[in-house]
């Protein structure tokens, strides 16, 4: 293709202008040159002057499509590694802070989701690895059994009730990863209302009781005035309230648990206190981030999945509020969260 039908292709956006523009010049020129000859001159020059001008603007345009197509080439071939690199030149400026901040949000983008992968395999991992360990031990225990143990009247019911232990460990995980992934999917609908703040931590700290009689754990639920309501979802509280107060019993070998709920202006804090083993302060920060557990096998002995201070911290989130806790190893922990009154 010639140069000059080449710049034409790039600068024939403008035709319609220059059209305009030339009609406008041919007709003043018409109006005053008085003889046809000059006329004639004239618009020979004016012709050439057109074919000059479109030549240029398409030249100019020509360049910069193709600075544009290159720094476009270059970023999808990941030859640059930061914004500082792309360069446009004077002209091209304004798009160049355009295409450098695409660039960044594209790293960003990628960044995000490559975070995201490794989130998603580990957690794949995470999750294999905990069903391995009860199914293993179910597998193990009844082999034993179907080896001959089940004669064995020594071993025989422990074996079993061991068993029994690691199935409700499983069905603990599977309740739990279905919680998760309906949060993390947005399908865990929240439906908030007012509820009575005492009928509704009565019968829940009752439901605990004989569990910690059976530790011989002190459970005291402080006075709740009688008319405090409270603005939440009741049966995902109640799923909150169920978690800190079994870990509170699982993570305690002597004392007391305490319920507390106190007013705070427009708010109230709900506190589960306990006298257990406490948590220390590199722990602390991690305590909520999903399969973390202080101590991997006191947790699976007391059917402890590492999901439950996950679920609860999505709870409390969604209910706009936070999830706060204080612990000193060996004397206790205390968690704790506002409601809307
Ligand atoms: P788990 O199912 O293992 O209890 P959670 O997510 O509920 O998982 O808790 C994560 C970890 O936090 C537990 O494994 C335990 O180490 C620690 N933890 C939670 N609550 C308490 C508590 N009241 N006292 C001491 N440690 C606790």
């Amino acid at each position: 293709m010639s140069r000059l039908k080449e710049n034409y292709l790039y600068s024939r956006v403008f035709i319609p202008e220059f059209l305009s523009f030339g009609l406008i010049i041919i007709l003043i020129t018409l109006i005053l040159s008085d003889s046809f000859i000059k006329f004639f001159i004239i618009l020979t020059l004016i012709i050439i002057f057109f074919i000059r001008l479109i030549d240029s603007v398409g030249r100019k345009r020509k360049t910069q499509i193709r600075i544009i197509q290159k720094a476009i080439d270059d970023i999808r071939n990941n030859m640059f590694s930061s914004p500082d690199e792309i360069k446009l030149g004077k002209q091209l400026f304004e798009l160049e802070s355009d295409i450098k901040s695409m660039f960044l949000k594209t790293q960003n983008d990628i960044a995000n989701l490559k975070k995201l992968e490794q989130v998603r395999t580990e957690f794949l991992g995470n999750v294999s690895h905990e069903l391995r360990t009860p199914i293993f031990a179910i597998q193990g225990y009844l082999e034993t059994l179907l080896e001959g143990a089940i004669d064995d009247n020594r071993v025989n019911k422990i074996f079993l009730s061991k068993a029994f232990h690691h199935t409700n460990n499983l069905n603990n995980l599977l309740h739990d990863l279905i919680d998760i992934s309906m949060i993390e999917s947005g399908q865990m609908r929240m439906s908030f209302r007012y509820f009575n703040m005492k009928d509704f931590i009565d019968p829940i700290v009752q439901d605990f009781a004989l569990l910690a009689e059976e530790k011989h754990i002190g459970m005291i639920l402080h006075e709740i005035r009688p008319k405090l309501e409270v603005f939440g979802d009741k049966t995902r509280i109640k799923q909150v309230l169920t978690n800190l107060i079994s870990n509170a019993i699982k993570y305690t070998e002597q004392g007391k648990v305490e319920i507390m709920v106190l007013d705070e202006g427009k708010f109230c804090r709900i506190i589960v206190r306990d006298s257990g083993i406490g948590i220390s302060e590199k722990d602390l920060g991690r305590i909520f981030e999903r399969f973390y557990r202080v101590d991997k096998d006191r947790s699976r002995s007391v059917g402890g999945t590492g999901l439950g201070l996950a679920i609860v911290k999505h709870i409390i989130e969604a209910h706009n509020s936070r999830i706060d806790v204080k612990s000193s190893p060996g004397f206790g922990s205390e968690f704790s969260f506002l409601l809307k009154k």
